[in-house]
């Protein structure tokens, strides 16, 4: 049986990142008119058809949202600010800050645990971010990569500090470990395929447009 991909040339693609963006995510889109017809945490479709003939949505991997859209498989994208200052390339337009799925990106760790060794060690998903971060303060962190569940890592001795994306802060409590440093705020924000934002203009704008106007006016 062949594959059939339910997209045209001419439509218009916005990736949205899976997870807890995509609750905050699908509420503005529905705002703007845009919403998908089938529900995009049962279908198995991987690209959904929506109210508007001419725009699909992509419901991708956080981390993939930069790269579709860097690449023109997707027009425009929504991913967080910690996913995009972990992107390596940077060759696509942020326009704006949606101020949704807001958090923060932290340096967590036991209380009271010394963090006096000259090489200290940080498990994260964000090395990139980590490392300049802990630059900037002069110090020379060695940073472990992980994919998920940082905060085991100081409770089984493997890293003196974690930096992870932290919200209520029940995740850390849970896990007996406290918030430290705050790196930065982080929100989700509309992100634009350079080339799209020239030969596709006048509806890439307007969905600027009214998401914008969405943002500026909350529900
Ligand atoms: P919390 O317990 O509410 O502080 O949430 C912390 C957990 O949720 C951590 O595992 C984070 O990586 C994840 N998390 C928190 N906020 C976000 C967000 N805006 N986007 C993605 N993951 C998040």
């Amino acid at each position: 049986m062949t594959a059939t991909v339910n997209r045209n040339a001419g439509d218009l693609v916005i990736a949205l990142s899976k997870g807890r963006i995509l609750e905050d995510a699908l509420p503005l889109m529905t705002r703007i008119g845009i919403e998908p017809l089938d529900d995009p945490a049962k279908s198995r479709k991987l690209v959904l058809d929506t109210s508007r003939e001419d725009v699909k949505l992509l419901v991708i991997r956080a981390t993939d949202v930069p790269t579709y859209v860097e690449y023109g498989a997707a027009d425009l994208g929504v991913a967080g600010k910690d996913v995009l200052m972990e992107y390596e390339g940077h060759d696509y337009y942020e326009p704006l800050d949606l101020g949704i799925a807001r958090c923060r990106l932290m340096v967590a760790g036991l209380p009271g645990q010394d963090f006096s060794r000259r090489r200290p060690r940080i498990a994260t998903k964000y090395a990139r971010t980590a490392r300049d971060y802990f630059e900037s303060l002069g110090m020379q962190a060695e940073i472990i990569k992980l994919y998920g569940s940082m905060e085991l890592a100081p409770l089984v001795g493997l890293a003196d500090r974690i930096v992870d994306l932290v919200d209520t802060g029940n995740t850390l409590k849970a896990n007996g470990l406290v918030a430290m440093e705050t790196i930065c705020e982080i929100s989700s924000r509309l992100i634009v395929n350079k080339a799209a934002m020239k030969t596709k203009h006048a509806r890439v704008s307007e969905i600027i447009g009214a998401l914008r106007e969405v943002v500026e006016q909350p529900a």
